[in-house]
């Protein structure tokens, strides 16, 4: 079976990924491979950052390899936070204070759609491909659930009742936008690799 080595040091991900793609591909984690640093992410949309963590570590080990970005995009803050969803208020990961900006942001604003994009950057032989995964929601004006992490509170999803944070993680992870995105990918290896 091929092996792919997915750009994070995310153990969630890493297990939310090998499940997925188990019997198509083996994968392993950038820790397995000694890694322990960051990798790059300088760019200003989410294509470009995924496509840039595949290149570098396609660069160091030269090995077939797969990268993900996502960013929470709220049409009335034309798409931001975006590409800086994970440092909204200034801080790297402080989920609270990203959460609070976004709700002061949208304090009297009737559009509240919002959308969670993911995009996946897989190199397989030395080609790139991209994979994106969307989920279309709203933005409400306080936080409902205790699941999740990032903007899963204030996320209700498009033909739900419940936020993301309100989902169990199995149900969250069943249709999230990097779940689509990671499907899109399954689909195409299972195509690929047989
Ligand atoms: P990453 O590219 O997966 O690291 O995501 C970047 C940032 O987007 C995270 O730090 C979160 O703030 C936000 N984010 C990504 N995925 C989710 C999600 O499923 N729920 C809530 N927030 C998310």
């Amino acid at each position: 079976m091929r092996t792919l080595i997915f750009a994070s040091g995310n153990a969630h991900k890493l297990v939310e990924v090998s499940i997925l793609l188990q019997g198509i591909a083996q994968i392993q984690g950038l820790r397995q491979m000694g890694f322990s640093g960051d990798l790059p992410e300088e760019h200003d949309s989410l294509e470009a950052n995924a496509l840039q963590k595949a290149r570098e570590v396609y660069r160091l080990y030269g090995r077939d390899c797969f990268a993900d970005d996502t960013g929470l995009e709220v049409y009335a803050l034309d798409m931001a936070p975006g590409v800086y969803s994970a440092r909204y208020a200034g801080v790297e990961h402080d989920d609270e204070a990203n959460v609070q900006k976004l709700l002061k942001e949208l304090e009297g604003q009737e559009d509240r759609r919002a959308r969670f994009r993911s995009l996946i950057a897989l190199i397989l032989d030395g080609r790139e491909y991209l994979f994106e995964g969307v989920v279309q929601g709203q933005i409400l004006r306080e936080k409902r659930g205790a699941f999740g992490f990032g903007y899963d509170p204030v996320f209700l999803p498009d033909g739900y009742d419940k936020t993301f944070a309100e989902m169990p993680l199995t149900e969250k992870n069943a249709i999230s936008h990097r779940y689509r995105a990671l499907q899109k990918m399954k689909q195409f290896l299972t195509k690929q690799l047989g």
